[in-house]
């Protein structure tokens, strides 16, 4: 008999986890409308050249990582299953003519991306970003904003001890001359390289800078520093990028070695880490400017920047802090149960009626004993029993506490105000006082 599993670096997200990530979910929407970035959804496919040209051919992403999708017939277009949001984003505002909007258009995105890596903990072949995007702002003071956001999504997640680290990774006017120092800089060293950058030396030199090898940290600390080589317009950017951060008391750390691993990427480079997870290897979330993208993609130049921030590490590391977990908004507030073991359907009215009232409310649909069925609403970890027993005869029903073990006679009409009322009171730990009215 064959045992299906979910597919090698996927997973499925189960009841018990949903709660939590709903939450993370709620509260990006809630940031991105705070900061005016409007909801945006791109397909989890594009044509393959989207990535390839938009995230750069010679990057892991695209070179081992793209999960593509072969077409069925000669004729079609070659596809991709998106890797990261901002490309297919920047595809959709030149698609969609929105350059002649009021710029910047500011875009928030959250959703699945997928990348064929050899999964571990922290990586897997389909994960979640929260993604946002301002595209048509030169900054520096939308970076900043920008910054800032991503740590206050963080902090407000209940996370605690991010850090930002912040580098300027130049543009096209500084940049090849600093490539150029580099390269020749490996070049000098390149009997002590591992083979992989040794490899990478002379395709895409700048990825050399934040290997995670050992026997790079002595190499990399004396190459030469893009911020030293930054030309005035590039340097003045990034100072005031600092000083906007400063004024809205955002820390971060400055660290020549992020170059992040896409090639559209200029200037503003960050990511995002929490102090103390295991080997610090893993950035929770980063982002940056990338000015040369929207051309890249078939549109005038346009400037933009933007941040991925990963969902699946953020869950981990909240649990990793011992966060609480988030109360299971599925618990019913009332389980109607009732004394006939047959009648289903007066139970399924009643509770049909109490959600159309807005209660939570869940009836008990098997036929046993009402013992059993009490004992399943206390189980269910409900507010409430509401009994159906004799008194339906007459419209009314036995209403049960059942933390506070009470019970009392409630007119069907009053039943669902009744919950309302009572279950509010509780919530807020005061006694069941007299109905305020309201
Ligand atoms: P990147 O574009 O690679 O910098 O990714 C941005 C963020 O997405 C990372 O900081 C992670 O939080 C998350 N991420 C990237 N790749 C994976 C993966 N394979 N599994 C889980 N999360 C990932």
């Amino acid at each position: 008999m064959p045992t299906f599993r979910a597919a090698r670096g996927t997973r499925d997200l189960l009841p018990t986890e949903t709660p939590l990530w709903s939450r993370l979910e709620r509260l990006a929407d809630d940031l991105a409308t705070r900061y005016g970035y409007r909801r945006i959804e791109t397909p989890m496919l594009e044509q393959a050249a989207v990535f390839e040209r938009g995230v750069g051919e010679v990057t892991d992403i695209v070179e081992k990582e793209l999960f593509r999708i072969t077409p069925r017939s000669e004729e079609a277009e070659s596809w991709a299953l998106r890797p990261e949001p901002t490309a297919g984003i920047v595809r959709a505002y030149v698609q969609h003519g929105m350059q002649t909007w009021p710029q910047p258009v500011k875009l928030a995105m959250t959703g699945p991306m997928f990348r064929y890596d050899r999964p571990q903990a922290g990586r897997y072949r389909q994960f979640w970003q929260f993604d946002i995007e301002a595209i048509g702002d030169p900054g520096p003071g939308v970076d900043a904003e920008i910054v800032e956001l991503g740590s206050r999504f963080y902090r407000d997640a209940g996370l605690t001890g991010v850090e930002v680290l912040l580098n300027s990774i130049g543009d096209p006017v500084c940049r090849p001359a600093y490539v150029a120092e580099l390269t020749a800089y490996y070049r000098d060293h390149a009997a002590d390289l591992p083979a992989v950058e040794r490899d990478r030396l002379e395709r895409n030199v700048l990825r050399l800078l934040d290997s995670k090898d050992p026997a790079m940290t002595a190499i990399n600390a004396a190459a030469p520093r893009i911020t030293d080589r930054l030309c005035d317009a590039c340097a003045e950017h990034f100072a005031s990028v600092r000083e906007h951060l400063d004024a809205l008391d955002v820390p971060y750390r400055l660290e020549p070695g992020l170059v992040r691993g896409l090639d559209y990427y200029t200037r503003t480079a960050f990511e995002y880490y929490v102090a103390g997870r295991e080997g610090q290897q893993q950035a929770l979330g980063g982002g940056g400017r990338y000015d040369g993208l929207v051309e890249l993609l078939g549109g005038k130049p346009t400037p933009g920047i933007g941040f991925g921030i990963g969902l699946d590490r953020l869950v981990l590391a909240l649990q990793e802090q011992g966060a609480r977990g988030v109360a299971d908004p599925a618990v019913p507030t009332v389980v109607v149960v009732g004394a006939d073991p047959a009648d289903t359907v007066a139970r399924l009215r009643i509770a049909t009626e109490l959600r159309a009232a807005g209660v939570a409310a869940r009836a008990e649909l098997a036929r046993r004993k009402l013992g059993k069925q009490l004992e399943s609403a206390a189980r269910d970890q409900a507010h409430f029993a509401v009994i159906l027993g004799d008194e339906l005869t007459a419209g009314d029903v036995q209403l049960r506490d059942l933390p506070a073990g009470t019970q009392k006679v409630v007119p069907l009409a009053d039943l669902a105000r009744e919950v309302a009322r009572s279950h509010a009171a509780h919530r807020h730990g005061t006694s069941e006082g007299p109905a305020t009215g309201d």
